[in-house]
């Protein structure tokens, strides 16, 4: 008898624990900050995804410049040699968890400067979790990209 209340128990405890964690995600999902590294042609999307038409801002996601309270980078265009220390920097500064979305054939693959000797990827930089392709990608891609970012921090991904 005992033994059974004692499973119940913990059983009890597993889902209060499963809720707590469902709602935690829950909220980190509808709330995410980002900084945004947007350079090169792909930058003014950022405009569009911001601006009335497409407003990510209904689903909780507001462009911020302090690092120490942001969850996500943008990262689209061109990412030189030089500047990538930027991003690492940048990167190390936001607090856990963080994630990263990487816009645009540039940030991606290098793009069109694939053979220059001052281009890298930014999975050569940061660890990437949303790749979303496209020169440039439009801003329902990337509306798309931070909706599956949203999903897989709310299914506890990462
Ligand atoms: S992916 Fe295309 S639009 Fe974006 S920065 Fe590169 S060349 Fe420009």
């Amino acid at each position: 008898m005992s033994l059974i209340r004692c499973m119940k128990g913990k059983v009890v405890v597993g889902r209060v624990a499963d809720l707590i964690e469902k709602v935690l995600n829950w909220s980190k999902k509808s709330s995410l900050w980002p900084v945004h590294f947007v350079n090169g042609c792909c930058s003014p999307e950022l405009m569009q995804v911001s601006g009335p038409r497409y407003d990510m801002e209904r689903f909780g996601v507001l462009p911020l410049p302090s690092l120490r309270q942001t969850d996500v980078i943008l990262v689209s265009g061109i990412i030189t040699r030089k500047m990538a220390k930027r991003i690492k920097v940048i990167y190390e500064q936001m607090p856990e968890p963080k994630y990263v979305i990487a816009l645009g054939d540039c940030a991606i693959s290098k793009g069109v400067f694939y053979d220059s000797y001052s281009t890298l990827a930014i999975d050569e930089v940061v660890p990437v979790d949303i790749y979303v392709p496209g020169c440039p990608p439009r801003p329902e891609a990337w509306l798309e990209g931070i909706l599956i970012l949203r999903e897989k921090i709310y299914r506890g991904e990462k």
